[in-house]
């Protein structure tokens, strides 16, 4: 007899706490993945505090950035995702049944198909749903048939390979969306996670400017100096505008991506600063506050505005591409490790609670209290 996986699940909101699920049995079409660290996403933070707009129940599992060794592999499935025991592997946490009509029209992001009519992911599907083991909050993972692997290739470390999702993130909203290419200018507001990924993602793309806007001199806008952007603005000091007519010598940016979460007047500014056809792009999410758009504005210079959410097939090998290529250095870009017993302080600690800490991206490593354990390091 196995032992059980142990998991943080959140039972209602902002209530956490430690339980051990049976690992079920695993057939010749699924699998078990034992999970080496789970990133946290913005949308772990909304569902804590029970803000998400397409929210799920209680209980259940957060986390969907997931990595893992393979543990446990059905013989149908070994070849079907091509992957062997031991190998480490991302799951896209969308679990899309492949044969609704939005799935065969290659949009399994907005499949609704599955577990009573909801949009279904890995991090948001309830613990009544047998297994239970849905979420990256745990030791284990359930591979359901329907899950889409990536694989790794050997020689990258598994706390590297958590920001695929971030990345593969930050090359669609940045890149394949607004379609930016060599010699375009973008401008990325502001230098959080997906920012900072999609400094990379501009660079791999050629672009010809990268320009990044936030609210204050942080070590976040030198890391994005660092990444790849050419210059960085604070629009509390310096007229955004103003700068970016200076720098794009008035022609305004090709593309303008913004990601600020709560705060809608980047929204306004956006379309301000984008060049006339240009493309702006909306990846941050503004809770329940909604903008007044000037939509005449929208019509005379031609803009196209777009909304994004998730990641397509094609950025995810691109983003396991960079990672396992070494080129850039993201070991900066992963500030905070928790193990499972802290996830309730790894959450607050994205949401910028803690007054002490700056978090850029945060995994929970669900072995690290073993870990810990072992080394006599337990606080
Ligand atoms: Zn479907």
């Amino acid at each position: 007899m196995t032992n059980p996986a142990l998991a943080a699940v959140l039972n209602d909101k902002e209530t956490l706490e430690l339980r051990e699920l049976p690992l079920p049995p695993i057939g010749d079409d699924d699998g078990l993945l034992r999970i080496e660290a789970c990133g946290i996403c913005g949308s772990d933070i909304a569902q804590f505090r029970g803000e998400l707009a397409w929210g799920h129940g209680y209980p259940v599992i957060p986390g969907h950035e997931i990595v893992g060794r393979i543990d446990q592999l059905g013989r149908h499935a070994a070849r079907r995702w091509n992957v062997q025991e031991g190998d480490l592997v991302t799951v896209d946490p969308f679990l899309a049944c492949g044969c609704c009509d939005t799935c065969m029209s290659g949009r399994y992001i907005n499949c609704t198909n599955n577990w009573g009519d909801k949009q279904q992911s890995y991090g948001f599907i309830g613990t009544e749903y047998a297994p239970g083991l849905w979420g990256g909050y745990s030791q284990y993972l359930y591979l359901h048939r329907n899950a889409r692997l990536y694989k790794f290739p050997a020689g990258v470390a598994a706390n590297q390979a958590v920001l695929f999702n971030t990345l593969g993130g930050g090359i669609r909203w940045a890149v394949t969306v607004p379609k930016l290419g060599i010699g375009d200018t973008i401008v990325i507001m502001t230098p959080g996670q997906r920012g900072l990924t999609s400094v990379i993602a501009a660079r791999e793309a050629g672009a010809g400017k990268i320009i990044v806007a936030g609210r204050k001199d942080s070590y976040k806008m030198a890391l994005a100096r660092e990444l790849g952007a050419d210059v960085t603005i604070n629009f509390q000091r310096e007229n955004l505008l103003e700068r970016v007519k200076e720098e794009t010598a008035g022609r305004l940016a090709d593309v303008v991506l913004d990601l600020t979460p709560e705060a809608t007047q980047p929204v306004l500014d956006a379309i301000e600063i984008v060049r006339p056809g240009g493309t702006v792009v909306l990846a941050g999410s503004k809770g329940a506050r909604t903008v007044a758009i000037p939509t005449d504005t929208l019509m005379w210079k031609d803009i196209t505005l777009r909304g994004v959410v998730g990641v397509g097939h094609r950025e995810y090998r691109q983003a396991i591409s960079i990672i396992a290529s070494g080129k850039y250095p993201l070991h900066r870009l992963m500030t905070h490790r928790f193990p499972l017993r802290e996830a309730e302080t790894a959450i607050r600690t994205l949401a910028g609670e803690s007054p002490v800490e700056e978090p850029m991206c945060i995994a929970i490593e669900p072995w690290l209290d073993e870990r810990q354990h072992l080394q006599g390091d337990m606080k």
